[in-house]
């Protein structure tokens, strides 16, 4: 039986038969006797026991139970051996005693109830809570406090005393605070807490208490002091007492019980304890963890590519998933038109993408003044924010001003959708990691731009031209304007270099460009694709506006011979214009091909003109790229 109630988790220890066990029944003051039937002088004894005691005796000749009634009040039952055959049958008995209201029985389901609840309890708050409630409401005690050590001091941690005045209460609680109970090795009570049990004290000899506290709970005349353990380091004391009913003292019984809770409430303090410790420090791990993933995985993008600009996405891909965000973009400010274009993107609605290519609307200012990094809410057409309508971000956003010595170079952010959490600190600690990573591809891109550009001409290089020349395709289709090209060869050029040399040449050239340069729009992408050869990439142009850009750019170029030495170089140009109109996409290829025949049909003709792409007359290019 005694392991069939371990079993059930209730922790009697079933005393040996006989004189012993009575006995020790009997000092203890409770318990549960089983026995075989009792002798005559001990069923004397027997009768003496208090109501904290059951007896449960065995007999072998009985047909069924029969109660036994004592003077002293202990539940005494005599049971048929052959009922007992099965745990389940004792258990019975067990609950039939419960319902009786032993006092020892009802006591231990109770305490069943309070470990359960431990268990249930959320928190080491929750249990400390629990534990001194449940001590007032179901042990029969007035008054509980539990104290938890924090260095040399107690500090009040739960307490319940549902009878007692909310003054006293107060007043009581306010003297605990302010001379917290210490621990005094010259203290009566230290030996026995130093031991681990719960010890009865006389509340007027009790040092662990400060003096004003003893006198307001004065009526009491007695507290139990129980010291909750765990591992052998002492967590706290919990205190026990009858209130004003000061003629009841603490029996054996209570101290017993006590002592249980008390073991058990240490553990699960220490393992609350504990649990709350491994959870800050998984967050912790988790966080070092978030932040090493964007570090190696960006990290990895950025070596791996050409163009940083093309591990964009990729790039907000990694940080937006890291930090759960639901969209991610990144601006990159193009000194030359003081405009932000959109680099890269993930995961921004298509409707929205064509939109975000370009935020003319935004002010410098605005960006200027933002600091390092921002959170905000960025609504459509916010006047709070003073921000421009950004599609696809209509909830929390965490926004990124990219600089470079106090240059404001780019934008770039996380979008969560409407209705979610903001960003909290830890996701900005991870996002300022990706942003050192983000200023770092950016800068690289900056020196690879100026690695691009052309020394002599100051325009563009070639590489960035087809770059661009692929962007302004696929924009002008999705936003529904034609997009022209010219391509530019300078006429007899070879002639220059022979009669005047070649430094002569090279300043004709710097003079083109600066030719070209006055007769184009800030918009407008100017390069150079060879060695005499340029390119204008005119977008918001249909044939008609390319073909009169190409005859200001070839009547200037006339106007404008270049000065060498005592005498002026003049030179002409020979363009070829092809033109992608708004409905209809053409590769880069395409258009480069077609504005080549143009180029080479001008050639033909006689040099020093424009000609517009013709499909009636696409036989040959000049074969400039
Ligand atoms: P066409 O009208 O048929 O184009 O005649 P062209 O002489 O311009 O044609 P061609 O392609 O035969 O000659 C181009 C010349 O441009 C040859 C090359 O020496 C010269 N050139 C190319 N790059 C440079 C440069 O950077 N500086 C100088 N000075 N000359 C250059
Ligand atoms: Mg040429
Ligand atoms: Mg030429």
């Amino acid at each position: 039986m005694a392991e069939a109630l371990a079993g059930q988790g209730i922790p009697i220890e079933v005393l040996p038969p006989g004189e012993e066990g009575l006995e020790r029944v009997r000092l203890n003051g409770s318990g549960v006797l089983v026995c075989p039937p009792l002798e005559e002088k001990d069923r004397r004894q027997a009768a003496k026991l208090g109501p904290s005691v059951v007896i449960l005796e065995i007999m072998p000749d009985l047909a069924s139970p029969r109660r036994v009634l004592n003077s002293g009040g202990a539940q005494h039952l005599q049971l048929p051996s052959q009922l007992l055959g099965g745990a389940t049958v004792a258990l019975a008995w067990i609950g039939v005693l419960a319902s009786d209201q032993s006092r020892t029985v009802e006591r231990l389901g109770k305490m069943l109830k309070v470990i359960s609840a431990f268990r249930l309890a959320g928190g080491a708050e929750a249990i400390y809570d629990q534990l001194t409630q449940e001590l007032v409401a179901n042990f029969g005690f007035k008054r509980s406090m539990l104290f938890l050590r924090r260095g040399g001091q107690m500090e009040l941690r739960s307490f319940s005393w549902p009878s007692g005045s909310p003054e006293l209460i107060e007043m009581l609680s306010e003297a605990l605070e302010d001379d917290p109970p210490r621990l005094r090795p010259e203290a009566p009570e230290f030996e026995a807490l130093s031991l681990g049990m719960a010890t009865p004290i006389p509340i007027v000899e009790c040092g662990f208490l400060p003096a004003p506290a003893r006198e307001m709970m004065a009526p009491t005349r007695e507290l139990a002091l129980v010291p909750l353990f765990s591992d052998q380091e002492l967590l706290g004391v919990l205190t026990v007492d009858y209130g004003d009913q000061k003629d009841r003292m603490l029996t054996q019984g209570d101290l017993a019980l006590l002592d249980t809770l008390a073991s058990l409430a240490g553990a699960m303090i220490y393992n609350s304890w504990l649990y709350l410790e491994l959870e800050e420090r998984n967050r912790e791990l988790e966080r070092k963890v978030r932040e090493l993933t964007v570090v190696s995985e960006m990290t990895r993008i950025l070596n791996s590519g050409d163009d940083p600009r093309e591990g964009a996405g990729e790039m907000l891909a990694v940080v937006a998933k890291v930090l759960e965000a639901d969209s991610g973009f990144l601006f990159i400010y193009d000194e030359e038109r003081e405009e932000l274009r959109l680099a890269g993107d993930y995961n921004l609605p298509p409707h929205a993408h064509g939109l975000w290519q370009r935020i003319p609307g935004l002010p410098m200012e605005v960006l200027r003044e933002l600091p390092e990094s921002t959170q905000r809410r960025l609504a459509h057409g916010d006047p709070a924010t003073d921000w421009p309508m950004l599609p696809g971000i209509n909830g929390p956003a965490l926004v990124h001003v990219l600089r470079t010595q106090a240059r404001v170079v780019g934008l770039w952010g996380l979008g969560r959708q409407s209705g979610r959490q903001a960003f909290d600190e830890g996701d900005e600690q991870i996002s300022a990691i990706a942003d050192n990573q983000i200023t770092v591809a950016l800068n690289s891109l900056r020196l690879r731009h100026l690695a691009s550009t052309d020394a002599l001409t100051g325009l563009y290089g070639r590489r960035h031209f087809r770059d661009a020349l692929e962007q302004e395709l696929k924009l002008g289709c999705r936003l529904g304007y034609p997009v022209s090209l010219a391509l530019i060869d300078v006429d007899l050029f070879k002639k220059v270099n022979d009669t005047h040399g070649h430094p002569a040449g090279d300043a004709v050239l710097a003079n083109l460009g600066a030719c070209f340069r006055a007769c184009i729009r800030r918009s407008d992408i100017c390069a150079r694709i060879g060695g005499e050869e340029f390119a204008v990439i005119i977008p918001r142009c249909g044939e008609e506006c390319a073909w009169s850009v190409a005859e200001k750019i070839r009547g200037r170029v006339l106007e404008n011979p270049t000065r060498w030495g005592d005498h002026d170089l003049p030179v002409s140009v020979s363009l070829g214009l092809a033109t992608q109109e708004a409905s209809r996409e053409l590769t880069r290829e395409e258009i480069i091909r077609r504005a080549d025949a143009a180029l080479y049909v001008s050639k033909r003709r006689g040099r020093d003109r424009a000609t517009i792409y013709d499909p009636a007359e696409d036989q040959e290019t000049w074969g400039t790229l």
